[in-house]
């Protein structure tokens, strides 16, 4: 598959007749974009990184410059470097094929050494080799890199991966100085940038592609999170997000309701936007959010055209965009008016191929986050309370009207500053709801540990069946009632509850039904086979400082 369409003609990039004829033999009819972007400047001695994947047509990019610019004299006068064995042969082919006159070889381990010495000690004008083989000969003696007047890393990421860089700078290093050099890579991870600024002389970037919306300035990073689990993955992801303007992308107007009910059962506040809303609603809802008296946004992909809210800072896919051009489109909504921004997607087990497509497709790197544990929670929660009174710190008035009250303490002789502080900090942390004890389990959630991505599988999300979110919806059929000894009076709200539960059982938010608080106690909707699982594992629960005893209400 190749990028077809630039208005270049080969004729027009300064190639020699004797290949343009071979092109034109191949049924090679114009130039694709990175062929016509590289060639010209290869061909006029530039040192080039350029980041182009499989596909692209690459090979002839570099292939061809080389083929024209080295001499023909017997010596090993260009040297392509290629991950694996395949790769090797395939460019090898390829190479030949431009320039049937040119004696170029593959050289590559696993195979006996015999023919491969044999074609050196006849004389190769081009290797195509893989990292190991060619520094074993060289180490033996059997290849001159010395001669060399162009060098090509081809599929540089890939060569990082399988961990040959060093190997590779140590071929750098055997050639001349004032040699040529070309790194070809499908992404630009930062080795990759280190070796091209160690070893490249004031190279020329060539980013195909490069025409379309960049997203290089944004930070991608995913997740994997089974589909049930999302609800709670996307809690922690907030929680631990706290204070940062946020949209979360859904897939269907009814999850996006249904995401941002899950969410207010866990006290996070989240509006959505999707297409049922009356104009008049959707613009309180972006007015809202603009003013900063909300940060979490629930979308779908329609609601969120033409969105311009320049403070995101932070992009969630909870369902994977269904092509490259929405998540282009998705991820566009942050790292607006050259702020950073970040976006993270959640990938099921079986989305693996997602990841995959995107590095190679737009050429960057992801990073697997992890999911937060309890602990994270507390501490991005504990982080940001410190940040307020920072603020309140370094705010003079604010500071002076306290001061007043802190010297009232003080004189009385009751206080010492120490308490004075230790209880304005406590009642501070149990309004905003910030626990400053011991710090909770640091592993992540339980269910975490059952989840495994696959390298492959499907990558964007066409809306399958298997979507549902939450699993089943308790039947009113099967449902029981769980009765928890805390209520009004203990200043419990159904918040409290949900969050609870779904913490410390595993429960997602979605499945727990109706919730009634009375005086002193409350009652819990539930599945009957998720209120004997949460009674299997545990009797009482804490809520609101307090261990409340659970059992089945009868
Ligand atoms: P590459 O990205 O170098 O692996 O090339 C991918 C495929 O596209 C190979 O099969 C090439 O033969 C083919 N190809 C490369 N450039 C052109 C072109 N300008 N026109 C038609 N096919 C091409």
């Amino acid at each position: 598959m190749t990028e077809q369409g630039s208005e270049h003609s080969f004729d027009s990039l300064g190639l020699d007749k004797h290949l343009l004829v071979a092109l034109d033999a191949l049924g090679f009819e114009a130039p694709t974009p990175v062929q016509a972007d590289t060639i010209p400047r290869l061909l006029r001695g530039t040192d080039m990184v350029a980041r182009a994947r499989t596909g692209s047509g690459k090979t002839a990019a570099f292939g061809l410059p080389l083929l024209q610019t080295i001499d023909r004299d017997k010596k090993v006068r260009g040297l392509v470097l290629a991950p694996t064995r395949e790769l090797a042969q395939q460019v090898t082919q390829a190479l030949r094929s431009f320039d049937p006159k040119c004696s170029i070889q593959a050289i590559y381990g696993g195979t006996a050494y015999e023919p491969q010495l044999r074609a050196l000690r006849k004389g190769l004008s081009v290797v195509v080799g893989t990292p190991g083989r060619l520094l074993d000969l060289l180490d033996r003696g059997s290849l001159n890199l010395s001669h060399l007047q162009f060098v090509v890393l081809d599929e540089g990421d890939q060569m990082l991966q399988l961990g040959f860089l060093e190997d590779v700078e140590r071929i750098f290093d055997a050639a001349p100085d004032d040699r040529q050099t070309a790194i070809f890579s499908a992404t630009m991870p930062k080795p990759i940038r280190a070796l091209a600024e160690k070893y490249l002389t004031d190279p020329d970037m060539v980013s195909i592609g490069g025409k379309g919306p960049s997203v290089d300035h944004i930070e991608q990073q995913w997740m994997s999170v089974p589909h049930r689990h999302k609800t709670d993955a996307l809690f922690r992801m907030l929680e631990s997000h706290r204070g940062i303007p946020t949209i979360v992308f859904a897939r269907t107007r009814k999850s996006c309701a249904e995401v941002a009910t899950d969410l207010a059962k866990r006290g996070l506040g989240a509006d959505a936007l999707h297409g049922d809303l009356s104009q008049a609603a959707r613009e309180r809802v972006l007015t809202r959010l603009r003013a900063g008296q909300i940060d979490v946004l629930i979308a779908t992909d329609v609601a969120a055209r033409g969105l311009d809210v320049d403070r995101l800072e932070l992009v969630i896919n909870y369902d994977l965009p269904s092509d490259p051009d929405s998540y282009v489109h998705r991820i566009g909504r942050t790292g607006r008016a050259g702020r950073a921004g970040k976006a993270i997607s959640f990938v099921a087990p079986k989305q693996g191929g997602f990841v995959r497509d995107v590095k190679r497709r737009f050429g960057i790197e992801m990073e697997r986050l992890k999911v937060p544990s309890d602990a994270d929670l507390v501490r991005g929660k504990r982080g940001a309370l410190e940040a307020q009174l920072e603020a309140v710190r370094d705010d003079a008035e604010a500071d002076f009207h306290a001061a007043e009250a802190v010297d009232r303490l003080l004189s009385s002789g009751e206080w010492t500053p120490e308490q004075i502080a230790s209880a304005a900090l406590h009642l501070l942390a149990a309004e905003k709801g910030v626990e400053l004890g011991e710090l909770p389990d640091d592993a992540p959630p339980d269910w975490v540990r059952e989840s495994k991505v696959s390298k492959g599988g499907k990558g964007w999300d066409k809306g399958s069946p298997r979507h549902d979110r939450s699993g089943p919806r308790p039947r009113p059929d099967q449902q029981a009632q769980l009765f928890i000894a805390v209520g009004r009076r203990h200043g419990v709200r159904p918040k409290d509850l949900v969050g609870a539960l779904a913490n410390e059982t595993g429960i997602p938010g979605g499945r727990i039904g109706k919730i009634t608080i009375m005086d002193t106690k409350s009652f819990i909707g539930l599945d009957s086979r998720d209120l004997d699982k949460v009674l299997r594992a545990r009797r009482s629960l804490e809520i609101r400082g307090r261990q409340a005893k659970m059992e089945r209400a009868r």
